[in-house]
């Protein structure tokens, strides 16, 4: 029997989306391994967070280092405090960019072994974990000894965990680690504050809008839409929208209501950051395209055509 141990992420004083899907991978095999699940909050607004974070099937919700920044050393004592307070065994954090900050710093310390960018989880005997390699070419499984494990997962792999929880939720007492190195404040790169992994709906673009002046075409189509714009790689590589904006392996992992991918081709790089969307459509050229292959609804046509109707008709 062992007790599992999830660390939410938050960001701008957001809860993000994968705090969710990490409880729903807690409960998953804290069921597996018979024991509880404990759900925690490290830094930022963490009374608010935690309330947020108390849905079903959490067991036990704690907060800790209250208004602190993300800060790689408060994360990893957090960490470290938290699982000295609940005895768990099993830690499992999202596999985001504070996540893969801390994680292989934790499992160092405590002497698991860590298994990143997890997809999906199995347990018969031990735990079995898909992982995709070669640019999500080929799947993967690894099998873990033992029921002591550190585990990132994926965003958008696991359902969200909803319903109010009844967990109580405790606030650690926690000095924050001296260190030589201390997160002052959050600056946001060039491109805003736009965060394409929270947009409902994205409007995306490919290489087939051509040039960079024909990308005023599919922003009027995402504000007709009130949606968020997003693309491909070579559109940032070009220098056309920041990186933030880039969907896909290298880019950002997106699960919207609805993804409208403009001149895609649906390359496994870019299908690996936005294949969890609920409805995809797809506007290009070529009807043997790969986005097709994925798609609910395809458009097989010039998007310099099919576009401009869009847009008629959504005004
Ligand atoms: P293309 O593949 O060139 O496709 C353009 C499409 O537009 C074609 O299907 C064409 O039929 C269609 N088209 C052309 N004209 C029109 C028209 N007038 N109307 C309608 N359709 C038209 N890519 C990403 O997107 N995100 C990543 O994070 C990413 N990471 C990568 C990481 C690595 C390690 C590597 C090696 C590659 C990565 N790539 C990534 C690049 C990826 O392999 C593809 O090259 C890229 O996704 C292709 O972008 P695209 O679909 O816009 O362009």
């Amino acid at each position: 029997m062992s007790d599992v141990l999830v660390v939410a992420d938050h960001r701008r004083g957001e809860l993000r989306d994968v705090s969710y899907e990490l409880l729903t991978a807690g409960r998953e095999l804290a069921d597996a391994l018979g024991g509880d699940l404990h759900a925690a909050v490290i830094s930022g607004d963490v009374e608010r967070f935690a309330d947020e974070l108390n849905r079903s099937g959490v067991d036990h919700c704690y907060a800790l280092a209250d208004g602190e920044e993300f800060d790689h050393n408060v994360y990893q004592a957090g960490v470290e405090r938290l699982l000295a307070h609940t005895g768990a065994d099993a830690v499992v954090m999202p596999n985001s960019v504070n996540g893969l900050d801390y994680a292989p710093a934790v499992a160092e310390s405590h002497d698991l072994p860590l298994v990143t960018d997890a997809i999906d989880i199995a347990y018969d005997d031990g735990l079995v974990v898909t992982r995709e390699m070669y640019g999500s070419k080929v799947e993967t499984t690894v099998a873990v000894e033992g029921d002591r494990f550190a585990l990132t997962i994926r965003e958008g792999e696991w359902p969200a965990a909803d319903g109010t929880g009844d967990a109580e939720v405790e606030t650690l007492e926690f000095e924050p680690p001296e260190s030589g190195a201390r997160v002052k404040g959050f600056e946001e790169v060039g491109g805003g504050d736009v965060d394409i992994s929270e947009a409902e709906v994205l409007v995306s673009v490919g290489r087939g809008i051509e040039e960079e002046e024909n990308l005023e075409l599919v922003e009027t189509l995402a504000d007709a839409l009130g949606a968020t714009l997003s693309s491909s790689r070579p559109i940032v590589d070009n220098g056309w929208l920041p990186k933030n904006r880039q969907v896909g392996q290298s880019g950002k992992v997106v699960t919207p209501e609805v993804y409208i991918a403009v001149g895609i081709s649906g390359a496994v790089q870019h299908v690996a950051g936005m294949k969890g969307a609920e409805t995809i459509v797809a506007i290009n050229t070529d009807p043997n395209a790969p986005i097709f292959d994925i798609a609910d609804y395809g458009i097989v046509g010039d998007l310099f055509d099919v576009v401009p109707e869009l847009i008629e008709e959504f005004q």
